[in-house]
């Protein structure tokens, strides 16, 4: 047995003496699972250590870090940017079995969890008390709450309610020497001193692991009304925006749109919804009205929706009758189906930018794509309320990963974008971050990951390297 390995027999020995037999895979007990649900991959990892609480967490990296032994986190693997992708010689450490909803506050509006809860499940929990969990997202039954802070989620609810780091009140991590920082607090209002809580919300992994955290809840809505419209300009997109959020104000929950060829892909042969408008525009809008007077509220849609219709606001529009169509109105904005059946390779791309420059930006890369590759296809859609565009783009036959990248982010420097809106920088556009942030702005990052994790060892290489 070489030192190496005697070295690592020895760790592993000391972790399973925290989290005891079943808390420790290694060899054939982790062949096959999987990498993730996007990656198509099985998991690589020297192996996958699945604590319980703060405290086992705690000891764990309390000897990894006297091991030098690198450590990648992980919760539900459904992250799109390669953040929690590891390799054969490090540990995952999985919050699988830190799952717990640890107390529900209905005064305060406040959920304690472990950092392993699904996010369905604190949805679920919430509405048995008539509350409401804002932040949601397609990955929603298999995320974890500590994936979603540490990505810093963003999903279908931020323009009205924010993005992850609007939700977490409290939270509890352990740093890369296995040190606990405690901030769970359950306030709204905390004024003292640097909010180290925000350092680690879209911190991927990198900065410490989160435990526990106290999340804010919101009052549930009566009811949701879906409609979908059939949109013929831009213009009239961004008109609709601020039209539908001044005549019901503090009611628009969700406004996302899907260029024509997203829309005919999920509802042609690939998919099983036949489309709820027929009437071709090269926009289509999906919203969701939160509605608080359950006699009014939809006959009050209904009128807007035929005033716009009238004034040529619109070409058509549908209101959702019943909780299955609304469910599938979403699924034509959020379901992947039918690009994987149609395409043998995707890729994905998370990106924003000023609303009035979207319908070109996507056209000049799309022009450039098919230029380049010309069996190539690009299907744009995306919370565009919230400034978010997304890609699915099939290269064709040429596997052009680096040539395709460059095409999407480059000319986001120029349009002040970003290359990633919601989903990080992980592996996968690492290359890119300077096209959003400077280089005073990365150093700052590297000078306090350094600070942080002086050995390297919580998912080093993502983001950045030092
Ligand atoms: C169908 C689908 C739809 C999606 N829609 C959206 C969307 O609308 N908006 C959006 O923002 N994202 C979306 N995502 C991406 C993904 O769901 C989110 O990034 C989610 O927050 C990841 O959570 P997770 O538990 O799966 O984390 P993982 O994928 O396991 O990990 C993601 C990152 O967080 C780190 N991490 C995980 N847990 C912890 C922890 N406890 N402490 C410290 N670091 C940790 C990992 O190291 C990694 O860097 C979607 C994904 C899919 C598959």
């Amino acid at each position: 047995m070489s030192a190496m390995n005697r070295q690592s027999g020895e760790l592993l020995e000391q972790i399973k003496s925290v989290v005891g037999e079943t808390g420790i895979l290694t060899g054939d007990a982790i062949t096959g699972r999987s990498a993730g649900i996007w990656s198509g991959e099985t998991l690589q990892a020297l192996a996958l250590v699945r604590p319980q609480n703060t405290e086992e967490v705690a000891r764990v990296m309390r000897f990894c870090h006297q091991a030098g032994q690198v450590v990648v986190p992980a919760g539900g693997m459904t992250g799109l940017a390669g953040g929690h992708q590891s390799s054969r010689s490090e540990i995952v450490l999985s919050t699988e079995r830190m799952n717990r909803i640890e107390s529900m506050d209905t005064h305060t509006r406040t959920m304690v969890v472990q950092a392993g809860v699904i996010l369905q499940n604190v949805h679920e929990r919430a509405a048995e008390e008539g509350l409401m969990f804002a932040l949601d997202l397609g990955a929603r039954a298999s995320c974890t709450i500590g994936g979603n802070i540490a990505t810093n989620a963003g999903g279908v609810r931020v323009l009205r309610y924010g993005m992850m780091r609007e939700q977490v009140l409290g939270l509890e991590v352990v740093l890369a020497d296995g040190s606990v920082v405690s901030s769970m607090f359950n306030v709204l209002k905390n004024n003292t001193g640097y909010d180290l809580r925000q350092m680690f919300v879209g911190s991927e992994g990198t900065l410490g692991i989160v435990t526990r955290a106290v999340l804010r809840l919101h009052e549930a809505p009566l009811a949701t009304e879906t409609a979908l419209l059939a949109v013929p300009t831009w213009d009239k997109v961004m008109e609709l925006l601020r039209y539908f959020d001044a005549v019901l104000p503090g009611a628009l929950a969700a406004f996302e749109v899907m260029w024509r060829d997203h829309y005919v892909l999920n509802t042609g042969p690939f998919s099983e919804i036949e489309p709820p408008l027929e009437t071709e525009t090269p926009f289509y809008i999906l919203l969701d009205v939160f509605i608080s007077d359950l006699d009014h509220g939809r006959a009050k849609l209904e009128e807007l929706l035929t005033t716009c219709l009238e004034q040529g606001e619109i070409a058509d529009g549908a209101l959702a009758t019943s909780e299955s169509e609304r469910v599938r109105f979403w699924q034509i904005r959020e379901d992947f189906e039918p690009e994987q059946k149609k395409f043998e390779r995707i890729y994905g791309y998370d990106v924003s930018l000023p609303l009035e420059a979207m319908p070109d930006y996507v056209e000049s890369v799309r022009a450039e794509l098919t230029t380049a590759f010309a069996d190539a296809e690009l299907l744009a859609y995306g919370h565009i309320g919230d400034g978010n565009l997304h890609f699915t783009i099939y290269p064709g036959q040429a596997c052009a990963r680096d040539a395709v990248d460059e095409m999407v982010y480059f000319p986001l420097k120029a349009l002040h974008g970003s290359v990633s809106a919601e989903h990080g920088i992980g592996l996968e556009k690492k290359a890119y971050l300077g096209y959003t942030r400077s280089e005073t702005e990365i150093e700052l990052m590297r000078r306090t990951k350094r600070m942080m994790d002086p050995e390297n060892i919580l998912n080093p290489g993502k983001l950045f390297d030092l």
